[in-house]
């Protein structure tokens, strides 16, 4: 439906175009919350990817072999008796200790449940930054002394529930276990749709930070302060930053310099084949209410990125699997190599580029973490947030008000000029 369809229908039935167009605008305001179901059900199996289990597993054994290195915790939520868990690992090297701040870095996969192979990514970058594996491009004591600079905080798989129903069968679901799209929970510009909006991809939930994952998540940066955060999906190859939901990126210095990492990136890794640029300007669709606009704009992280690491664009709609992840082993070997070596020279040029260009480094505090930490509370929410909100309800009503009052004075000069038409017919058939 257009409004060309709605002001044709307004000269014949203009009750019932009004009550249409309500309910049009009304339905590109609110949030649905009851997800469809048009999934397809595409059994996979591979022996290139581990299950949810094993890869957690891996990590914890890795962790343990390098206590000086590394650390494990799980930070847990629930919300109405619905529960979700996200394990968090943490590199800092205890042993090795430098004079300046430390640069903090947090990187989340998994975030939507059939993008497997950015879990793999995870797995594979924890054992090139324990030392386990050589990172091609790099020589070992570069790596060392690259790390030095950081602490990393690592979410192999936000979304746990998700990926146990993928793990079911499921291979298009990207959502959490309650049917929500954790990349549209957050606050900003949240709940707002596009005409292609697709409730089985994107419901962005009954509010914002309505899920446990995206709780757990917002604690966690509220508490570790990062400076760079990336989001790590696939589906596309794409270096993004924000803004997701507005075809911009950010003004001034800190939207350069973001640009300027991302397009070395690009160029040093990826033979420039990678999408760069702001998520809502190159990906082809707006995104409201995602992690990356909310980590840049609220939690104000000086450097804030989306990777989309890997897309088959060739495959059947159906056959998400193949879709979202590399199914022979020399494409899947090339996606972990050139990912954990681009990881490697973000944290090098990021680096530098965060104390060259004095982008908030120093007036960042430092965090605090301990073990009341590690559970979030039932609607756990802030003033801020729900401030927020607040503003945007505001927003969309004043939207409604208006376009509903425009087209009521459209329908009204209608009538008085066909009123005046008709009278001059009759003046006309009278004379
Ligand atoms: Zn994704």
């Amino acid at each position: 439906m257009n409004w060309l369809v709605i002001l044709c229908w307004s000269r014949r039935n203009p009750f019932v175009s009004i009550f249409l167009l309500l309910y049009y605008l009304s339905s590109t305001v609110h949030a649905s919350s009851s997800p469809l179901s048009n999934s397809s059900i595409v059994p996979f199996s591979s022996p290139l990817y581990h299950s949810s289990d094993s890869l957690l597993r891996e990590i914890k054994t890795l962790v343990g072999r390098h206590p000086d290195k590394f650390s494990i915790e799980t930070m847990r939520g629930s919300n109405k008796g619905y529960l979700a868990e996200i394990v968090v690992v943490t590199y800092n090297h205890t042993k090795r200790q430098i004079n300046k701040p430390k640069i903090r870095v947090l990187l989340s996969f998994g975030q939507h449940g059939r993008e497997l192979i950015t879990t793999e990514v995870a797995l594979n970058l924890l054992h090139f930054i324990a030392g386990e594996r050589r990172i091609p491009y790099y020589d070992s004591q570069s790596v060392e002394n690259i790390l030095d600079n950081l602490i990393i905080k690592v979410v192999p798989m936000e979304n746990l529930n998700g990926r146990k129903l993928v793990e079911a069968g499921d291979s298009c679901d990207r959502r959490n276990g309650q049917g929500v799209d954790l990349n549209r929970n957050w606050s900003v510009d949240w709940g707002k749709k596009e005409k292609d909006y697709d409730p089985y991809e994107e419901n962005p939930g009954s509010a914002p930070f309505s899920e446990p994952e995206a709780q757990i998540m917002r604690k966690l940066t509220s508490l570790f302060n990062p400076h760079i955060w990336v989001s790590v999906h696939s589906g596309m190859e794409a270096l993004f930053m924000p803004y997701d939901h507005k075809n911009t990126i950010p003004a001034g210095l800190a939207g350069h310099v973001m640009k300027s990492v991302l397009e070395d990136l690009n160029r040093r890794h990826f033979q420039k084949k990678c999408l760069v640029g702001s998520g809502g300007g190159s990906v082809g669709y707006l995104a409201h209410g995602t992690t990356t606009d909310y980590m840049y704009d609220i939690a104000k992280v000086p450097m804030a990125f989306t990777f989309e690491i890997y897309g088959d664009a060739s495959a059947s709609q159906n056959d998400c699997f193949t879709m979202f992840n590399p199914i022979d082993k020399a494409t899947f070997q090339t996606v972990i190599d050139d990912w954990c070596t681009a990881f490697i020279t973000l944290f090098k040029e990021g680096t530098k580029m965060l104390g060259g260009a004095q982008l908030s480094v120093s007036d960042k505090t430092t965090f605090t973490w301990d073990h009341e930490d590690l559970h979030v509370e039932d609607n756990n929410s802030n003033n801020r947030d729900g401030l927020e909100l607040a503003v945007q309800e505001l927003r969309n009503y004043f939207r409604l008000f208006f376009l509903s009052t425009v087209l009521l004075m459209i329908m009204f000069c209608s009538r008085i000029s066909k009123n005046k038409f008709n009278d001059l017919t009759l003046t006309l058939n009278g004379s």
